[in-house]
């Protein structure tokens, strides 16, 4: 019989730390709770449906299929998400197999050095974010959990100031994106998929129901300067707040003209993955979006906002097509940032689970430990 197991038999475990540290195992309680390294680690393939088929410049889905993680350890269950995207060279299958690997690695972490784990984590191959973020996600949920205290207050910041997320309107014919920004008059700012061919018939459509605040991603749909200089400056005129990512991602010259022209900010997203992208775009962007699956999770997405504010951009967080989980993540760190488009969740007619919630656009972060999500 082991000691703890002496000290349950006994009845005296839970009673009094002090015993146990008179008797000379440990010095408290909390870390009487945790032993030793290893976690267990689980997944589950979650298909998501769509509450509208969702099309951007590269293509259209009815539904994701995204891998939730759970990370087990001295009865406390971390839980992540990997949302994998074609963009990136992911598919559901090369994300599962990221997380088949990782298992072997897990049998030897120890959560409590979360930061090299988080480096191993990010070493298991080249790319595959998605699946790295899932890890990431569920070990930080870990923490937060065996610590009894969400993250945002772990990093030390200010749950009242978390941005409002736009609402994301994919792109349609002018009569659907018409009905959808009737549809979505809840949201204050809406984002606007644009980088085809109807781009200002799209705008129209929007200006037709609502003047409220819209922004523009072209997801690199415009593959030609001296067209986008000439959409940006109408969307300019149409009361846009800002253009993401213009043009792809490799056009940085291009980008750059642009940028040093237009009155609106210039966000790239397909062009920033990790913190490693940022400083050669510091000079090209206004700033960078950030998302979770991009940057392989929630330690090197705190990293991406400590360096981009410091090269003096501005800073906002993006999503996928996500359950709770991967925007209540998010939304951990959102007090940092400038803008949100969080909304992958409000996109999706069967979120597994419930978590930071929106209230007149505004993400509103509960006090539960972790990433702050509970299944529904
Ligand atoms: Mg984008």
């Amino acid at each position: 019989m082991n000691r703890r197991d002496f000290f349950e038999r006994i009845g005296v475990i839970g009673l009094t730390p002090f015993l146990v540290s008179a008797a000379g195992t440990v010095s408290c309680g909390r870390e009487e709770k945790f032993k030793g390294k290893g976690m267990n680690l689980r997944y589950e393939v979650k298909r998501i449906f769509l509450k509208h088929t969702w099309t951007i410049s590269r293509g259209s889905s009815d539904y994701k299929d995204n891998v939730i993680v759970y990370l087990e350890k001295d009865r406390i269950t971390g839980i992540g998400e990997a949302a994998p995207n074609t963009r990136y060279n992911e598919t559901t299958e090369s994300t599962i197999k990221v997380i088949e690997k990782a298992k072997e690695l897990f049998k030897e972490i120890d959560p409590w050095k979360y930061y090299d784990a988080g480096m191993e984590i990010k070493n298991l191959c080249d790319g595959q974010t998605a699946a790295k973020a899932a890890l990431d996600i569920a070990l930080m949920d870990w923490i937060g959990k065996a610590l009894e205290v969400p993250l945002f207050k772990m990093w030390g910041l200010d749950p009242h100031k978390t941005p409002i997320t736009s609402f994301s309107i994919g792109i349609d014919t002018p009569e659907v994106v018409a009905q959808k920004t009737r549809e979505d008059k809840h949201y204050p700012i809406l984002k606007v998929k644009v980088g085809r061919e109807n781009d200002e018939e799209i705008i129209r459509a929007v200006r037709s129901v609502t003047d409220k605040p819209i922004r523009v991603d072209a997801n690199e749909g415009w593959k030609d300067k001296e067209i986008a200089i000439k959409k940006i400056e109408w969307l300019v005129k149409q009361g846009v707040e800002f253009i993401e990512q213009p043009m792809p991602a490799e056009m940085l010259e291009e980008t750059k003209w642009l940028k040093e022209r237009v009155e609106v900010p210039i966000i790239a997203d397909e062009a920033v993955k990790t913190a490693a992208d940022i400083p050669k775009l510091a000079e090209v962007y206004d700033g960078i979006n950030i998302k979770l699956m991009k940057a392989g999770g929630l330690q090197e997405a705190h990293r991406m906002i400590t360096l981009a504010k410091t090269l003096g951009m501005k800073v906002m967080m993006g999503c996928m097509i996500e359950t709770s989980v991967g925007i209540s993540a998010a939304a951990q760190l959102s007090p940092l940032i400038d803008y949100a488009d969080l909304d992958g969740n409000l996109l999706i007619k069967n979120d597994p689970f419930t978590g930071v919630k929106v209230e007149k656009g505004k993400l509103i972060l509960n006090d539960k430990p972790g990433i702050g999500v509970e299944k529904v």
